[in-house]
């Protein structure tokens, strides 16, 4: 087994590959922020292209998740320009200095995968699923991943080998549920997201085990920040950037003027390179741990 990608992942602080820039398909921001604030920390990371998602879950999106149409429509155009906006994209430039960045609609949902049997600690498959310019209704995942297919639009499978579980946090997936995971996303053209930062600490050895899977199986790989909606600025923007997946710049400057999402996403499944690394131990307490002991302190 080649551990390559696994130190890269753990270690990697490499700069981004002259003539490519960053795309990050799932994150989270906080309603609090304001978004001029956040896209200041955009252009500061790096990050070219960046998803604002909100949740599809049955009980809908959480109240402090701001979803993309809010964050745009609350952007103060003092420093930007938006160039061009539409319900799933929104191409904006720097004032001061022309630097281009664009802003896409996503949203995450969580659905039990059909026929599934569940393991140990939960009853069945959940999978969470990032769709671009959509947003089905909260059902299965056959039926979300079916619909994005029809529509031709872009679906991820998030975390595909860590599985959301009731009474604990998540589990590992069972021998099935890796194997639906193939077929799903094989079935319907979906990718799998290889390394999702912000988990990163406890989900570092099912995202090398989707890594390798990935590449075995020939399937679309995408990284992700997962960045989780924070109310601070700083944690915020110490999230963005971490991890993503890089496409050819001229790529994106061709989505960027033609406004077309489509491009966009399909230049960063089929000729996207993953790029970026494990979040560090420092901001994994301060994002993921800090909060749950706070919840637990009441
Ligand atoms: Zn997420």
């Amino acid at each position: 087994m080649d551990l390559r990608p696994l130190l890269k992942m753990m270690f990697n602080r490499s700069e981004l590959p002259e003539n490519r820039v960053l795309v990050d398909p799932h994150a989270h921001f906080h309603k609090s922020l304001k978004p001029s604030e956040v896209v200041q920390a955009l252009y500061e990371k790096g990050v070219s292209a960046q998803a604002i998602c909100d949740y599809g879950l049955a009980s809908g999106n959480p109240e402090h998740v701001i979803c993309y149409e809010e964050f745009i429509g609350r952007l103060n155009e003092r420093d930007i320009e938006i160039v061009n906006s539409d319900y799933e994209m929104t191409v904006l430039r720097r004032k001061n200095d022309n630097r281009r960045l664009i802003l896409f609609q996503g949203r995450e949902m969580e659905a039990i995968v059909e026929g599934s049997h569940g393991g140990f600690l939960h009853d069945n498959h959940q999978m969470h699923i990032v769709v671009h310019g959509m947003r089905p209704d909260y059902d299965s995942a056959q039926e979300i991943l079916k619909r994005t297919k029809i529509e031709h639009k872009s679906a991820t499978i998030a975390h595909p080998f860590t599985i959301p579980a009731r009474k604990i946090e998540f589990v590992y997936a069972n021998r099935e549920e890796r194997g639906t995971v193939v077929k799903l996303a094989r079935e319907y053209g979906a990718a799998v997201e290889g390394l999702n930062s912000t988990n990163s600490l406890w989900m570092t050895p099912t995202n090398f085990w989707v890594f390798e899977t990935a590449r075995k199986q020939k399937l679309k790989v995408v990284y992700a920040s997962d960045a989780h909606a924070r109310p601070s600025l700083e944690l915020t923007r110490e999230q963005v950037g971490i991890a993503g997946t890089t496409i050819d710049r001229r790529m994106f400057n061709k989505a960027w003027d033609e406004g077309k999402l489509s491009i966009l996403i399909n230049e960063m499944q089929y000729q996207g390179q993953v790029f970026g690394g494990v979040q560090n131990p420092i901001l994994f307490y301060k994002v993921m741990i800090a909060p749950r002991i706070a919840k637990l302190l009441g």
